[in-house]
């Protein structure tokens, strides 16, 4: 039997598993999955999901492409014809409508290398708009790193959840989304107090020492509050915010006006309990802070990640073990999104108008500067919006299933009805996207795929395959290649047809940046405890867990981190008399993952997931409605939308909350086409909705 470790493809820790495979080649068989037991990040446990990976080989997956015919009707075609036929649409789009008329989306779920191809054919070869899903969950964090540290560069490691004697949790349910992380605090050895601050009191939350409940898109005059009392009781580092942070006077003085009893008002939570979270951080002597979606998808996202760091920055609590202002990331590559896909900024980091980088990047390519795209792609509400316009009639999407998963997810099915091109690439062709499309190209799971991954504390790991593909079966990468290669585009890929080969490229990227990877060995990288970047070559010795900032220098052209204040903005869609309720959403189980193509394979969390659309009210909300649990209701919102849900009561929820998991296509029916304003991330946690009871117990 044949022990193979591999990366979890899943969420953004990237657990490492060994795989034990048996049988002789051409019919092999995955015998067991454990947990890598040496691995760092999960040290011999995983969830659910990463135990069922080699659930995703089942019937569904057809390995033939898919071209809709003039009938209207998917027939099966080639590889050969499929390329051939998409290469010749791609271009006469782009020469009908110009090369901005076409257009990609892809996903955190490829690897650094599938993300860097398809940045290379789609942004410098093609000239297109390409941007990630990783715009819904991280494109906000990446904004709040850049502009207080200098550099996208997330301080943290994940030992420093153990270092920690004060845990605050900002909008991270890690109970059910993040579930390593959860057995990382539930057994830390470090006795410490969980502080968890999310409007509704989730599962997380129920097990926190400390729960703030705070009214809906109040965080961020919460935490100005926070910072404001801090400072006034002088329960701050005044050593560490002289030598390593700038702005902090100018910070200071605009937080004056958020007075415990002004933010009492505004956030629901009293003064007394204001003051209490401030005299906890005071007494922790290694205090993390700890965000995630609920904090990044908001419409002044941005704003709200900074106030976190200013806590952290003024408390000295960054650089050292157990502190540190930490967002944690959703899918297992959104870090190699950030960095390797050459869609916000160069590949490595860095603008697209910056000379010098522009210059060290085409020479790491080995081609000329003029090749490389001139802009930062627009983004994903962008392109969707210029699909709606009329202005983009091609799109290609990889591995992901905006039909359900974009923000109020009608404008994306309209727009996929205005697309004279759509390429759906996934491993399931029968996705609520992938039903859409003109062209559907299957590729493999992870479990028969090879690349790196790069996950939340920033370690690279190695994906390698389990079983072999069989037959017609192709891979991301060489459905880029394909695709690549009928556009004419053999020369310009020439250096990129491995990825190893392309692992080196993006090496030679990184080269002299905060990312630095050229110490990392693509083949060292397997079997391996992974690597946290930076590891620049000839770097010998390195910790298995390393923190940033731990000398207190940053990445700004000071060295020092930034302070960073904006008055909190009115919401842009406020709750009123037809929209009295607002609706949050998150995910539902642990097992089950976005928009469940995947995880509906696994016939144990199929069994124990609730098969329909269901949302939760408070019992108060649930008594005033007329509404028992499994009663029908329909929720309408502000967008204009309405969908039917089953009834769930959950005491976790204020009067004025509905609560819908991410799952089912009906939830984001609802959410709006709201984005913070630096990030364009989605304000998916927030819409005001009214609610109807309109049958009991019932069917929907
Ligand atoms: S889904 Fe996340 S927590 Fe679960 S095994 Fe995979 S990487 Fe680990």
């Amino acid at each position: 039997m044949k022990k193979i470790q591999t990366t979890c493809n899943y969420c953004s820790l990237g657990c490492n598993l060994d795989f034990y495979v048996e049988g002789e080649p051409g019919a092999e068989r995955i015998a067991r999955i454990n947990p890598a037991k040496e691995y760092p990040v999960n040290r011999g446990f995983a969830c659910i999901k990463g135990l069922s990976l080699d659930r995703q080989i089942s019937e569904r997956r057809s390995p033939l492409p898919l071209i809709r015919n003039d009938r209207g009707l998917r027939e099966t075609a080639s590889w050969d014809a499929a390329f051939k036929h998409t290469a010749q649409r791609i271009r006469e789009i782009q020469g009908k409508y110009g090369a901005e008329g076409f257009a990609a989306i892809s996903t955190g779920q490829l690897t650094l290398e599938e993300m860097a191809l398809l940045g290379h054919i789609g942004r410098n070869c093609l000239k297109i708009n390409v941007d990630g899903n990783t715009r819904l969950c991280m494109a906000t964090s990446v904004a709040a790193h850049k502009q207080a540290f200098g550099f996208d560069a997330p301080p943290y490691t994940l030992a420093d959840l153990e270092y920690s004697d004060t845990i605050i949790l900002i909008g991270a349910n890690p109970v059910v989304a993040h579930p390593i992380i959860w057995d990382r605090i539930r057994f830390s050895p470090m006795p410490h107090k969980l502080i968890v601050i999310d409007p509704r009191r989730s599962e997380t939350a129920r097990n926190a020492d400390e729960w703030y409940g705070l009214k809906p898109k109040s965080d961020l005059t919460f935490l100005y509050a926070l910072a404001n009392l801090l400072i006034e009781k002088g329960w701050i580092d005044a050593a560490y915010i002289e030598k390593h942070t700038e702005g902090f006077s100018e910070f200071k003085a605009a937080v004056r006006s958020f007075t415990p009893q002004y933010a009492a008002e505004i956030t629901g939570i009293s003064g007394e309990r204001l003051l209490a979270l401030a005299e906890t951080i005071r007494r922790g002597k290694a205090v993390s802070c700890w965000w995630t979606m609920g904090v990044n998808q908001g419409y002044e996202a941005v704003r709200t990640a900074q106030a976190i760091i200013a806590i952290a920055l003024m408390t000295g609590n960054m650089g050292r073990p157990g502190t540190g202002a930490n967002s944690i990331t959703g899918q297992i590559d959104a870090m190699g999104s950030r960095l390797f896909s050459n869609t916000a900024g160069l590949y490595g980091g860095g603008d697209f108008d910056n000379p010098k980088r522009r210059g060290a990047v085409a020479r790491a390519l080995q081609c000329e500067e003029s090749l490389l795209a001139l802009k930062p792609t627009i983004p994903y509400n962008a392109i969707v919006e210029n699909i709606n316009a009329g202005k983009i009639k091609g799109l290609w999407i990889l591995c992901t299933n905006p039909r359900h998963s974009w923000a109020n997810n009608e404008t994306f099915r309209t727009a996929a009805e205005n697309l004279e091109l759509f390429i759906v690439q996934d491993i399931y062709g029968d996705t609520d996207s992938a039903e859409l499309s003109t062209v559907f190209l299957p590729v493999v799971p992870g479990i028969k795929k090879e690349g790196t991954m790069i996950n939340t504390e920033r370690r690279l790991s190695a994906l390698r395959p389990v079983l072999p593909k069989s037959g017609e079966e192709k891979n991301d990468m060489e459905v880029l290649l394909g695709i690549g290669g009928a556009l004419g585009l053999e020369k310009e890929v020439s250096l990129w047809r491995t990825p190893k080969g392309v692992f080196n490229l993006m090496k030679e990227c990184s080269r002299g940046m905060p990312c630095d990877i050229t110490g990392v060995d693509y083949d060292g990288l397997a079997g391996s405890k992974g690597v946290q970047w930076p590891c620049p070559q000839g770097a010998s010795g390195l910790a298995e867990e390393r923190r940033l900032y731990e000398d207190g220098v940053y990445y700004t052209p000071s060295g020092k981190a930034k302070f960073i204040f904006e008055q909190p903005l009115a919401n842009p869609l406020p709750q009123s008399e037809d929209f009295p309720l607002y609706l949050n959403t998150g995910r539902g189980t642990v097992g089950q993952w976005h928009t469940q193509t995947r995880t509906r394979e696994v016939a144990y969390v199929a069994d124990v997931s609730i098969k329909k659309a269901h949302a939760a009210i408070s019992p108060g909300l649930a008594a005033a409605k007329g509404v028992n649990e499994n009663d029908v209701i329909e929720i309408t919102s502000s967008n204009g939308q309405r969908a039917r849900f089953y009834a769930r009561i959950d005491s976790g929820l204020d009067d004025a909350q509905v609560f819908a998991p991410i799952h089912y296509i009906e939830t984001n029916k609802l959410t709006l086409s709201v984005y913070d304003s630096y990030s364009k991330e989605p304000s998916y946690k927030y819409a005001p909705v009214s609610v109807q009871k309109v049958a009991e117990g019932g069917r929907l």
